[in-house]
């Protein structure tokens, strides 16, 4: 390790940092865009009372006999809600009970 490599090191945490320091409010942005949590509401496709999650569904409605077209928000319940191709990708198999004991394991290892 001579000086100069320790100088760019360093200028290179610093300009890491003020990236971060920048892209904070895009990181937030990104966090806000995340499924939203499932909450207790009614189902607008079965109408029970169960967790709902908001859907932005395209469709055009016959209100008082004006059509309105537009992005609505449905709420449905898991077994109503409907699936993208891209939440189907990203369903991961149920892990094995081993499987998770040895998460649980390494996640330990990490905090420790
Ligand atoms: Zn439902």
């Amino acid at each position: 390790m001579s000086l100069l490599d320790d100088a760019f090191a360093r200028k290179i945490a610093a300009q890491k940092r003020a990236w971060e320091m920048t892209h904070d409010q895009d990181k937030k942005e990104h966090v806000r865009r995340e499924p939203a949590a499932p909450k207790m509401g009614i189902c607008d496709k079965c109408h029970r009372e169960a967790l709902v999650r908001p859907f932005r569904s395209r469709q055009a409605d016959k209100m008082d006999g004006a059509a309105s077209y537009g992005t609505v928000i449905k709420h449905f319940c898991e077994e109503c809600a409907p699936k993208s191709r891209a939440q189907k990708d990203a369903e991961v198999p149920q892990l094995s009970k081993k499987q998770v004991k040895n998460l649980m394991r390494s996640a330990k290892k990490g905090l420790l």
